[in-house]
């Protein structure tokens, strides 16, 4: 007889896993809060939001009520001639919340359709400008920025695997990955090597694309906030547009709703996604300046050539609408700043441990990096038996839960995390999945 776990093993692709040795994966029946139950009754805390996005924790009633309402009126309908007040509500809130600059809407269907999209606007912008040959990116090292074939030539070359791609990926430019602390002084060194870049590129250079303070899949790294308004002077010193990935650092994760406000920085164009739906359904958005958009539809092809067919999928602006409203009437700087805290008393010192190459804390993320790739398959069935959801990835055993998240259950997360800092022999050697 074969089970759903048998049949799940050997029919279902997992994020990044092999069919041919795949990883153990965890049945899930229901989930509530921060808590994710096992179809065998056990309970995790979860550490992951999946995925940055469930900020509200599960089974929501908010949300709840806002998806099971728009379903009495329309799952969905095409965006191609017809409007919703879904949509509109979404889009009011969304010029509403960014910079004044960022007045136009792109709904996608997923982070990585953002940034093609925001890929697109900024290459038909020079394009409508006469600038032929203003066509690539200048991106970080340790970026992330979706598995899609436009995102991933903006991926870290190395873990985004573009050897493996090569022919087939746009070939971009790439910066070091900025070293300043979030605190501390800008090193005039990370400024530099975007200089340097612009100074002998920016003829072929259409926009910088970068995750703002946080980079996330691509490593985990924490930098300076100084670092945007360098960047941004440089852009517009060298006449390049400027893109923020907020995909995984919008809607208050990082302190800020935005992390672009920790510098008061305005891109040209804003890619959201993630917790936008509050970790409902698959939406995301590209937000871009008047200026790009006059400049897109003002030029050659007169149009933004781009349309997904779920594009302003009703349910999920719905949703969004009610997740976005729920974050802003909750007290959710306060606890975020208290996620914040916690996060540093407790990982903060875990630096000092001998399998620890690093710890680092900002909002509502908290990074555990390893000197050697965890033991996935191990450590993962570890933090289940201690009653946790903590996915690490390669070196990195990271955590950003739901804001809704207590004291108790927050110390649950970091006790397994430093737990398993201490028993070495797990934290050694193994092979890394996401
Ligand atoms: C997750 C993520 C993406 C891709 O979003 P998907 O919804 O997985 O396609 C892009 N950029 C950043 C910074 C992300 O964290």
């Amino acid at each position: 007889m074969t089970t759903d776990l048998d049949f799940d093993r050997d029919h279902l692709w997992h994020p990044y896993t092999s069919t041919s040795a795949p990883l153990p994966t965890y049945p899930v029946a229901r989930a509530e809060g921060v808590y994710l139950e096992l179809e065998d009754g056990r309970r995790l805390v979860d550490g992951m939001s999946s995925w940055w996005a469930a900020v509200h924790g599960y089974h929501h009633p908010v949300l709840n009520q806002a998806a099971s309402e728009q379903l009495e009126k329309m799952a969905h309908v095409m965006f191609g001639g017809l409007t919703h007040e879904p949509a509109v509500a979404l889009g009011k809130k969304l010029v509403a919340l960014t910079p004044a600059p960022l007045q136009k809407v792109f709904l996608a269907d997923s982070g990585s359709v953002s940034v093609e999209v925001a890929i697109k606007m900024a290459l038909q912008f020079w394009l409508s400008q006469g600038h032929r040959g203003k066509d690539k990116l200048l991106a970080l090292r340790n970026g992330y920025h979706g598995d899609t074939f436009g995102a991933m030539a903006a991926c870290d070359p190395v873990n985004g695997m573009h050897s493996l791609f090569q022919g087939v990926l746009a070939k971009h430019f790439f910066a070091p990955a900025p070293q300043s602390p979030f605190d501390g002084p800008l090193d005039p060194s990370d400024v530099a090597a975007v200089r340097e870049q612009l100074e002998q590129h920016h003829e072929q250079i259409a926009a910088v694309i970068l995750e703002p303070v946080v980079q996330g899949a691509g490593g985990m790294r924490i930098y300076s906030p100084a670092y945007l308004k360098a960047v941004r002077e440089l852009c517009d010193e060298f006449q390049v547009l400027l893109i923020f990935d907020e995909i995984a650092t919008g809607f208050g994760r990082t302190g800020k709703l935005f992390a672009l406000e920790h510098a008061q920085v305005c891109p040209d164009i804003l890619c959201l996604g993630k917790a936008i739906t509050g970790g409902y359904m698959t939406l995301a958005a590209t937000l871009c300046s008047d200026r790009v958009a006059a400049g897109i539809c003002d030029g050659e092809a007169g149009v933004l050539m781009h349309g997904p067919t779920f594009m302003g999928n009703p349910l999920a602006c719905a949703v969004a609408n009610a997740s976005i409203q729920l974050l802003l009437d909750s007290d959710w700087q306060r606890k975020v700043a208290a996620i914040e805290a916690q996060l540093r008393a407790d990982l903060l010192p875990l630096k000092a441990l001998p399998a620890v190459a690093d710890t680092r804390v900002l909002g509502a993320i908290g990074v555990m990096e390893m000197h050697e790739p965890v033991a996935m398959a191990q450590v993962q069935q570890r933090f289940v038996e201690q009653g946790v959801w903590i996915r690490p990835f390669g070196k990195l055993v990271y955590i950003m839960p739901p804001f809704v998240i207590a004291p108790d259950q927050l110390r649950q997360l970091t006790d397994a995390m430093k737990d398993l800092a201490t028993r070495s022999g797990l934290a050694k050697a193994g092979q890394g999945a996401d």
